[in-house]
């Protein structure tokens, strides 16, 4: 098909679901940190410069809201299931949550970088978390691992 015909063509977005649809035989649903941290930290941060951190954290958020979650160990099981880290729910009130996560996908192990860098991740929290209380949420990375050199990311999730 020629680039002006496939232009004209109605494209479909790709959803959660279909995204997840991993039909690899050999090689599995399993890939390496290693090409997620490129994607999200070089190559993102390469291109968008530090428009960066804002844009994974609307991501994230947009991507919370769309999963559709009803309640905590719903999102938390998810947490589990893509290995984003050992999650931690120590505060948990009518306006406020703190999450720790321990191991963090995107920044354990680096050589901090002076600043917070797991806004994917805080998105991702604030958007479920919105979904799941029906209010509006905002979430502040208070702690980073890779990017201050903390013992966990740690998230003030703030509920209106
Ligand atoms: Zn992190």
């Amino acid at each position: 098909m020629r680039a002006e015909e496939q232009a004209l063509k109605p494209h479909k977005n790709i959803d959660v679901e279909n995204a997840l649809n991993v039909v690899r035989p050999t090689l599995g649903d399993k890939s390496g940190v290693a090409l997620y941290r490129l994607l999200r930290l070089v190559a993102l941060e390469d291109i968008i410069g530090r428009g960066a951190s804002g844009a994974a954290y609307l991501a994230g958020k947009k991507l919370g809201i769309s999963l559709g979650l009803t309640n905590l160990e719903d999102f938390l099981q998810l947490c589990q299931d893509l290995n984003i880290g050992i999650i931690e729910v120590p505060v948990v009130t009518e306006t406020k949550i703190h999450v720790d996560v321990y191991e963090c996908v995107t920044c354990s192990g680096l050589e901090p970088v002076g600043r917070p860098i797991c806004h994917f991740e805080g998105g991702l929290i604030a958007g479920a978390v919105q979904t799941i209380t029906g209010r509006n949420v905002r979430a502040r990375e208070v702690s980073c691992i890779g990017g201050l050199g903390d013992k966990t990311c740690g998230f003030d999730i703030d509920i209106e």
